[in-house]
């Protein structure tokens, strides 16, 4: 068993509140596709730790975790933003949420594991540096991909995101770091809502459309992710998964199709078997239609595997 799903029950504590459509159900949704898939039999199960405070603080300053944890209520709702319902059990999930990450790169860079899935919530790539937004407090891939790089001393990162909303947070967390490189796709304009900033060597942004299909979206890989994937040679390959590009979620325009989230993930994979020895770290991020979202997940997990 060379992939994890790395987890915890404490990610469905995060409870938003009636009518949000970033709920535990997700989970609940992933986990029965993989049963019904039979992928439970050839998936290892990994429990989340939480993350430790040293690990955040590499990519949030000490106030804003000050301030995450002072805002937390201890009954009922409380907001963040307009979006970002937290509740009592919303620490502990994103602390978990954060920690998955971290003990896949743990996992994946002592070799125990060729590449993971992180099942987690809340997500994190809107998390800025110093403001929870869109659904995130932490910004969970970047304390992971912080976490690769400050124990394993690894001088070429990617992170690629094809959620359908930009990674700002991602963005903003990594602007100044050379030995990352991000790569995204993301419908524009639309929120966040974050100004389209100039690609360079380390980030390659490609904004889609409203309009945006499979071919817009292949052609955006193809033309801009992968040419500066192969010239960068990544040692290690994360993965912001987001799966709300599908054209069943109704939270975007955009009309990607299942086939489009396996096409993504087999690119991925070339990449990493290219440079990185397959090592693959992938973390959910957005998805909200449960129905395409388990089925996609639970393809791009095989592709992962290898099974697909
Ligand atoms: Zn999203």
């Amino acid at each position: 068993m060379r992939t994890a799903y790395i987890t915890h029950p404490d990610c469905r504590n995060h409870d938003t509140g009636p009518g949000h459509p970033e709920h535990s159900g997700r989970l609940y949704s992933i986990e029965d596709q993989f049963v019904a898939s039979g992928l439970d039999h050839v998936l290892r199960y990994v429990d989340a730790p939480l993350v430790s405070e040293k690990q955040l603080l590499r990519v949030h300053p000490p106030e804003h975790l000050a301030a995450i944890q002072a805002a937390i209520p201890e009954s009922g709702y409380d907001r963040l933003d307009p979006d970002t319902v937290i509740s009592p059990g919303s620490l502990d999930a994103a602390y978990r949420a954060a920690g998955s990450v971290v003990a896949a790169v743990n996992l994946v860079m002592g070799g125990e594991l060729e590449s993971a899935f992180c099942g987690v919530r809340p997500p994190g790539h809107h998390a800025e540096s110093s403001r929870a937004m869109g659904f995130c407090l932490f910004d969970n891939i970047a304390v992971g991909a912080a976490h690769a790089l400050a124990t394993y001393d690894l001088k070429r990162i990617a992170i690629v995101d094809f959620d359908v909303h930009h990674g700002n947070g991602t963005e903003e967390i990594f602007q100044n770091e050379d030995r990352i490189l991000f790569c995204s796709t993301f419908e524009h304009p639309f929120y966040p809502y974050t100004p389209l900033l100039p690609n360079t060597p380390n980030r390659i942004s490609v904004p889609l459309p409203a309009t945006a299909k499979s071919a817009e979206f292949r052609a955006a890989v193809t033309d801009h992710w992968l040419p500066a994937l192969e010239k960068f040679q990544p040692e290690l390959v994360f993965v912001s998964a987001g799966f709300d590009a599908h054209r069943d979620d109704d939270m975007s325009h955009v009309a990607l199709t299942d086939a489009d989230f396996q096409w993504v993930a087999e690119r991925i994979v070339e990449i990493a078997n290219q440079s990185a020895a397959g090592r693959i770290i992938s973390v959910l991020e957005g998805g909200y239609e449960l129905n395409s979202l388990a089925r996609c997940v639970d393809t791009h997990v095989r592709v992962l595997m290898g099974l697909q």
